[in-house]
């Protein structure tokens, strides 16, 4: 099994010196070919608009009955689009104002601890486990478990605690989603709101893409059990608010897009035919050059096989950031 080499030091260099390059060329963005091959994903019949979601992370049996928000190759091709379009947006916007590209980020989080009523079962979670979320986040986006440093540390402003029976479980898609987000969410489009609770479908968690326009949808939702210490079984380490942020911070799976095309539009994550649950050590699926990147944060295994973002991915992020999420 691959155990996480936790708080090892082994930092990828460069990340933030190249960011500006990568503002200012459309052509690193990653152009999605017309015919990239799409994989569908188990109950992958279910999608939604590209703008308004991102993708669910699931446990194994969840998995055939429930994974909403797979996307196409169609919304692939829409997003990077967008991307580009909004980095030459943005590009034309600071060659005029003579600012600079963002490199390092902090990013402001609150937390909104949904609750049936006052006790565990009913979402009651200690602060502890919050705090120790972000800390798993600053860990993971600064490379420190072995991955790639990203540009991103989190910082938590707030732990706003809520309770209303008709947000529990949040049910991903529903009107009670969206009458609790329009009603909690706070701050800009640099504003990472993260909702926990017990979830609808077995899910793990869910979070939205980055948009030019904010949506009130805009954050993360997670199992609140999935906090580090939290009774997820396999899933308690915080990885899944790792790989939610990811998807806030505009990542695509490592299996998206399965073996063919420009898959997840990473080009330093090896191409995955599905998702990889457990911890498959070896995993080889397409026959394209590398093994199934089961430790990447963007796949679906266990929270302790998971523990790294590679170069490319930060790249996108920080990308994304400049292009979307920068004040
Ligand atoms: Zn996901």
């Amino acid at each position: 099994m691959g155990p996480r080499p936790n708080l090892l030091t082994r930092r990828a260099a460069g990340v933030a010196s190249t960011t500006l390059a990568l503002l200012l060329s459309t052509a690193a963005v990653g152009a999605v070919p017309a015919a990239s091959a799409f994989s569908a994903a188990p109950g992958g019949a279910c999608v939604e608009p590209a703008d308004s979601h991102a993708n669910a992370r699931v446990k194994p049996g969840a998995a055939a009955k429930h994974d909403p928000n797979e996307l196409t190759a169609k919304q692939v091709r829409e997003r990077d689009a967008d991307l580009a379009a909004a980095l030459r947006e943005r590009a034309n916007f600071r060659a005029g104002a003579g600012a600079t590209a963002l490199a390092t980020v902090t990013i402001p989080v609150v937390v909104h601890v949904i609750q049936e009523n006052s006790t565990r079962a009913g979402g009651n979670i200690p602060d502890s486990l919050i705090t120790s979320q972000i800390t798993v986040l600053n860990q993971a986006y600064a490379g420190a478990t072995g991955g790639a440093a990203t540009a991103f540390t989190f910082r938590l402003d707030k732990i706003n605690r809520v309770t209303n029976p008709s947000w529990y479980p949040i049910v991903q898609g529903s009107s009670a989603e969206r009458s609790m987000k329009s009603s909690l969410r706070v701050g800009g489009k640099n504003t990472l709101n993260i909702y926990l609770g017990e979830l609808s479908d077995d899910l793990l968690g869910w979070a939205t893409f980055p948009q030019r326009n904010l949506s009130s949808m805009d954050g993360v939702v997670a199992l609140n059990e999935s906090l580090p210490g939290g009774t997820a079984t396999n899933y308690n380490q915080g990885d899944t608010g790792t790989h939610e942020v990811g998807h806030w911070l505009n990542l695509y799976h490592t299996f998206q897009g399965g073996c063919g095309g420009s898959g997840d539009s990473v080009s330093d994550t090896p191409a995955e035919a599905s998702p990889a649950y457990e911890c498959p050590t070896g995993r080889n699926t397409c026959s394209a050059t590398g093994l199934d990147p089961i430790t990447n944060f963007m796949d679906y295994t266990y929270d302790s096989c998971m523990y790294q973002f590679t170069p490319g991915q930060a790249s996108r992020m920080l990308t994304a950031w400049n292009a979307y999420r920068a004040a």
